[in-house]
């Protein structure tokens, strides 16, 4: 199917873009990748009078780290962080999710900001910025604000900006100690959206305890979820197998999956404990050498 027919504007400045998002509310939609968008707009599902290209604006393309923290611009590609190896060691959550999400044509264009925007509770990304504590920096006529993560996500496709606010970046925490971190995803077939999946990232201290614990459920509720009662519970611990057995039982008690034709609700929260146990036991061998026993 064709979309409707739709003006087009390209600003060059992010001044102006707001300015166009701010005259055109409801009726304006701001063009990042396209990967979510288009298909929308071909499905008629979304109908924009007007489209805003950001992709002319240099000031939202790539990353950079200021003030302790990675801020990946706008419009920089799913792709370019999945090949950036520079940022491996200190942000090892960007290639281990991206290698999971859809496929090489679609992370080409597709954004993580765009991704974040769409609010999809399927995102590999949302999943992935919840287990980093990420903060999505916004702009609009009122100003600037720093949206915590947790405060981003409404509900399913509804984020918390305003009509007219522009995500400019996505800023990661840098780690201070060293961190491992995996993406845990069960899907039908290569492409596809999860079923059900996982993004665990974990800091240690000089004393092997976790010191840091971020964990993001995939596709288990109306948005990408936080495994709060699981994080609280790797503070201060070592990765032994007991306690990697025993804290992934937690991980499901935070998700509230559905039942379809895909799984039913138990077994989507059993994968999520079976994710949770072999993504701690990667990250222990990683970061210790092994899994203690005791
Ligand atoms: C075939 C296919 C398979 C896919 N599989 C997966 C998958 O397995 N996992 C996964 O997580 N995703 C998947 N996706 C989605 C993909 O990751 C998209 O790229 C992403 O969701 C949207 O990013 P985008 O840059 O393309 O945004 P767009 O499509 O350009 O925009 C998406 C929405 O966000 C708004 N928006 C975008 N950027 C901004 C901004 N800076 N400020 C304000 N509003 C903004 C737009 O107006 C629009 O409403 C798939 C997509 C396709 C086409």
């Amino acid at each position: 199917m064709f979309p409707n027919a739709f003006k087009y504007e390209a600003p060059t400045s992010v001044d102006e873009a707001i300015r166009l998002m701010d005259e055109y509310g409801y009726d304006g939609k701001v063009l990042a990748g396209g990967q979510s968008l288009i298909p929308m707009m071909k499905l008629r599902v979304a109908a924009p009078a007007v489209i805003i290209d950001i992709n002319n604006l240099n000031e939202l393309k790539g990353w950079s780290k200021v003030n302790g923290k990675l801020r990946i611009g706008a419009v920089t590609r799913q792709a370019e962080l999945e090949h950036a190896t520079e940022l491996r060691e200190q942000f090892p959550i960007l290639s281990r999710t991206a290698r999971w999400v859809a496929d090489p044509l679609v992370r080409n264009l597709g954004t993580v900001v765009g991704s974040l925007v769409h609010a999809d509770p399927a995102s590999d990304w949302g999943t992935a910025m919840i287990a980093v504590n990420a903060v999505v920096e916004a702009r609009g006529p009122k100003g600037e604000r720093l949206i915590p993560i947790d405060e981003f996500f409404v509900d399913t496709f509804a984020s918390s900006l305003d009509e007219n606010e522009l995500a400019v970046a996505v800023h990661l925490p840098i780690p201070t100690k060293p961190v491992a971190a995996r993406y845990m995803k069960l899907k039908r077939k290569a492409g596809d959206f999860a079923i059900a999946g996982l993004a665990v990232q974990v800091a240690l201290d000089s004393d092997g305890r976790v010191s840091e614990a971020g964990i993001g459920i995939c596709n288990c509720g109306p948005i990408p979820l936080r495994a709060v009662k699981a994080e609280e519970a790797l503070i201060g611990e070592r990765l032994t197998a007991k306690t990697i057995e025993d804290i992934s039982k937690l991980v499901p008690e935070d998700a509230d999956p559905v039942s379809d034709l895909r799984g039913s609700a138990d077994y989507k929260k059993d994968l999520l404990r079976v994710f949770a146990a072999r993504a701690l036991r990667e990250i222990a061998e990683e970061l210790q050498g092994k899994v203690e026993v005791q």
